[in-house]
């Protein structure tokens, strides 16, 4: 397609997309279509100049989290619709194959089978002869089952991003090409920093908001505003054959064989095949420096590397042996944007109006068309269709400023593409980087660690399994990295005491003379209410969704601690700045998590142990539920918070970081008299789902309001000034809500379900599990789920599908377990 003309260079537009690859066509396009066509794309070089060009196409929507799947399933959807325009991108409805070439891949499939149910997704399971009937250049050898997808398809990536591209300009969308960004310029400092100027070398575009979809120059783009991206450009390669066969009225459909690491789709009279690699090839990123690809790196490839490719190539004569003779018509290799997690990059940043939408990680095509919708309404509306935290580029800590680390985990991360992921199953690469004042203590007492943002957390303490509590375990992967060890952990916190350490908790610090003000407008639930206050509360959208689900103490009138999980230390800071740009407050937001260790110590023996250490009365009346006080235990000055996430008597106890160590040891020195036991995080999960403590990101999310999530309790409508997110929460609760998130019961102990499992009712699938696991003190498996409201009632039958098999469940009454919360505050 020839480019057309550009019309005069625009001195000012409401927003600059930066990028012409299928990112930023789409998202200018989904901008436009949203009804913003103030808008300018520039590229620094053509359409299409980037990744884009070189992609092979394939199209595929199932993803394991149900998120993914929905965008591009949309994808999908638009590039049909775009096929019948006036600039079609060649989209074709092929479908596609995947092997299972081995026992637990065809494990994987079956539990690909249930994510595909939940999300509508039409998915047949097959059989290696109707595999090959509809591939039939495949062998069947070593195929154990497959499966087919009957509306994947493949698309022309250029067409696809020139087709965008027409379709925004239709809307009034300005493209300009051969336009270098050179810079970008902000006013205001700290939380008041805001975007004004692109800086080009055509002229500047004075603007409000900024799309970075730069691919893998995303990162150096980004760096022009002082945020990090942590992207790394990877060498990815693929080939097209000869003729491998003749004419096909219809296309064949794409395969993908992941145990032996190859995919293939037809091309013409050929097809393409490539592959991820078990030895990877990072691009002008190292150990030592950022990314930094050549000015001139347009419309280029790298230069073929046989040696790497050697593996592929002959795992792709394994499966399709003609491939083997055939001659080749095409190498490519080249450069892929990848991310640390194999997640996109999106979303706004620390930088007001700043946003980013790159990293795809070899699936952008794929994903483009997803990208450009959820993009434009998080630009234009500020929040997202759905909650994309775990694609939002705000979610890498500090950590991945390093490039030695990001490198590292962008590696493992591509060697390992087509790894089943089990559940539970632990990184490696980049560890240990962030360890807990006790950690040596760990080590010396069986610690068996995970990470989480960085975080080294014990697990459990392998030292603490007992022969007997094998039986307890779950059938198929939940068994796989299961230890008996979390049974002991579990029991000894409900019948002693048990001290976990929570140091990787995200503490956040609000200060400043607004501080009252902004968490009293940010939280549903009262929390400015004097020094000592604790407040278990959620910060919603406006829509009523839950962005942050959190404790926050007051620790003096203009001072208060937000306490969330490890994981969400950049997302809750991340919200609250937001906000507080939206007040214009005056306050000070800190991360302070490193600055704090955090000991949790439950259990009905908690106060003895803690008793003699402390000048504290620890009595219900001097420190009820729910409540601070600075005090001293041993020679530690602790602030002790009366909260618990297991649902036992007992506290967390905060200290400075350099006597964490001395801490936990005279606790532990204390409890054995008690019957204390040192336990981890699979002991803690455990606890809190027999509790029904929901867990953020899993059974809430910004998706679902308070009332949904059966956590209306902690909501004050009343309160003076209101809060963000009442209107919608007011207007439900007149409503009523349509749905509800209750726990069930299933039939079998060692049935576990691990989330996302379907779960029907007379055949029909009616949702989702969010999380679930075996509740060891009531010799049960348990699991959440969101049902619609008229069907949300106790004792009504389900079927929960795991691993293709329909387990039957109960739905019960939530909490499981001390409903009355009599051991909590006794
Ligand atoms: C070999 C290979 C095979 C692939 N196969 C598939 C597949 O089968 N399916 C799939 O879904 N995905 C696949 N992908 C991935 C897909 O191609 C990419 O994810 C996607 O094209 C990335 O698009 P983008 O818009 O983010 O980046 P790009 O296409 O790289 O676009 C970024 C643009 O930003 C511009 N730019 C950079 N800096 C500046 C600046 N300073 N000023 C102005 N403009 C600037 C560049 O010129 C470029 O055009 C494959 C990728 C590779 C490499």
């Amino acid at each position: 397609m020839t480019e057309q003309p550009a019309r005069s260079f625009p001195s000012r537009a409401r927003v600059v997309v930066i990028g012409g690859g299928v990112g930023g066509t789409s998202v200018a396009y989904h901008l436009a279509k949203a009804g913003e066509s103030d808008v300018v794309l520039v590229d620094r070089s053509e359409l299409t100049s980037g990744s884009t060009f070189h992609s092979a196409g394939l199209v595929g929507q199932l993803r394991s989290d149900p998120t993914l799947t929905e965008m591009n399933r949309y994808s999908a959807h638009l590039y049909a619709e775009l096929q019948a325009g006036d600039t079609p991108p060649g989209w074709v409805q092929c479908g596609s194959i995947r092997l299972a070439s081995t026992q637990e891949r065809w494990e994987e499939i079956q539990r690909q089978d249930g994510w595909a149910a939940s999300s509508g997704l039409e998915m047949q399971l097959i059989s290696a002869k109707e595999a090959q009937d509809l591939f039939p250049l495949m062998s069947t050898v070593g195929v154990v089952g497959a499966c087919f997808l009957p509306t994947d398809g493949q698309v022309d990536p250029s067409g696809l991003a020139y087709a965008l591209a027409a379709g925004a300009r239709a809307m009034g969308v300005q493209i300009h090409t051969h336009t270098r960004v050179l810079g970008i310029d902000t006013e205001g400092e700290g939380l008041r920093r805001r975007v004004t100027r692109v800086r080009t070398d055509k002229g500047d575009i004075e603007c409000e908001l900024v799309v970075d979809c730069g691919g893998m120059f995303a990162a150096e783009i980004a760096r022009m505003v002082d945020v990090r991206v942590p992207i790394v450009p990877m060498s990815h390669q693929y080939v097209v054959t000869e003729a491998l066969f003749a004419h096909r009225e219809t296309m064949l459909p794409s395969l993908r064989d992941p145990d032996n690491l190859v995919y293939f789709r037809q091309e013409v009279d050929g097809l393409v095949m490539g592959g991820y690699e078990r030895s990877s090839a990072p691009w002008t990123a190292s150990a030592s420096s950022y990314d930094a690809v050549p000015a001139d790196f347009n419309g280029r490839l790298l230069a073929p590397d046989d040696d790497r490719f050697v593996e592929i190539a002959e795992n792709a004569a394994i499966r399709v042996p003609s491939i083997a003779d055939a001659g080749i018509r095409t190498f490519i290799n080249g450069p892929e944007a990848f991310t640390p997690d194999n997640e996109f990059c999106l979303g706004p940043t620390d930088v007001g109006g700043f946003f980013v939408a790159a990293g795809f990680c070899a699936h952008g095509i794929a994903g483009a068309g997803g990208i450009g919708k959820v993009m434009a309404e998080w630009v234009l509306e500020g929040a997202p269709p759905m909650d994309l935290w775990h694609m939002d580029v705000r979610r890498f800590g500090a950590s991945y400023r390093s490039p030695s680390y990001t490198l590292a985990r962008t590696v493992e991360n591509y060697e390992s593409y087509y790894d089943i992921r089990y559940p539970a199953h632990e990184r490696a690469a980049g560890r240990p980087l962030r360890v807990s004042s006790a950690y040596t203590w760990h080590q010396e007492h069986g610690a068996s660690f995970g990470e989480k943002s960085g975080w080294e957390r014990v697990n459990v303490y392998e030292t603490n399994s007992r022969a007997d509590d094998e039986a307890w375990r779950p059938q198929g992967w939940a068994g796989r990295h299961w230890s008996p060890a979390v049974v002991a952990e579990h029991q000894a916190c409900r019948s002693a005491a048990a001290i976990f350490d929570e140091s990787s908790f995200a503490k956040i610090e609000v200060s400043g003379p607004d501080a009252a003000r902004l968490v009293e407008w940010v939280f549903d639930n009262r929390v400015a209410r004097g020094a000592g206050a604790v407040t278990y509360t959620q910060a919603l959208n406006a829509g009523g969704g839950i962005e942050m689900d959190v404790t926050v103490t007051q620790l003096d009138a203009q001072v208060f601690l937000v306490v969330s999980g490890t994981a969400f230390a950049n997302h809750d800071a991340s919200w609250l700045r937001t906000q507080a740009r939206a007040l214009d407050a005056d306050v000070r937001i800190v991360d302070v998590t490193g600055a704090w260790a955090c000991f949790g110590l439950w259990g009905p023996n908690a106060r003895d142990v803690l008793a003699p250490l402390t000048p504290q009365d620890l009595g219900n009346e001097a420190f009820p539920f729910m409540s601070m006080r600075d005090t001293t235990l041993g020679d530690v000055p602790v602030r002790m918070v009366r909260v618990t996430f297991v649902g036992e008597l007992g506290w967390e106890i905060y200290c400075p970081s350099e006597y964490g160590a001395g801490l936990w040891r005279s606790l532990w020195d204390a409890g054995q008299a008690q019957g204390l036991v040192a336990g981890g995080y699979r002991a803690i999960d455990s606890l809190r789902l027999e509790k029904g403590y929901r867990v953020w990101g899993a059974d809430v999310d910004p998706g679902h309001t308070p009332y949904e999530a059966g956590l209306g309790f902690c909501v004050r409508l009343d309160k003076p000034g209101g809060f963000l997110g009442r209107e919608a929460l007011a207007a439900q609760k007149e409503a009523g809500v349509a749905q509800r998130l209750v726990c069930l019961l299933l039939d079998e102990r060692d049935e576990v379900a691990l989330g996302n499992e379907p779960v029907r009712i007379d055949g029909a699938v009616v949702g989702r599990v969010t999380s679930g696991g075996i509740g060891y003190s009531l010799g049960a498996s348990i699991a959440f789920v969101y049902l619609p409201v008229a069907l949300a009632e106790a004792g009504l039958r389900v079927e929960v599908g795991i691993f293709g098999r329909w387990v039957g469940a109960t739905v019960t009454a939530d909490p499981l377990y001390d409903p009355t919360s009599s051991r909590v505050r006794a």
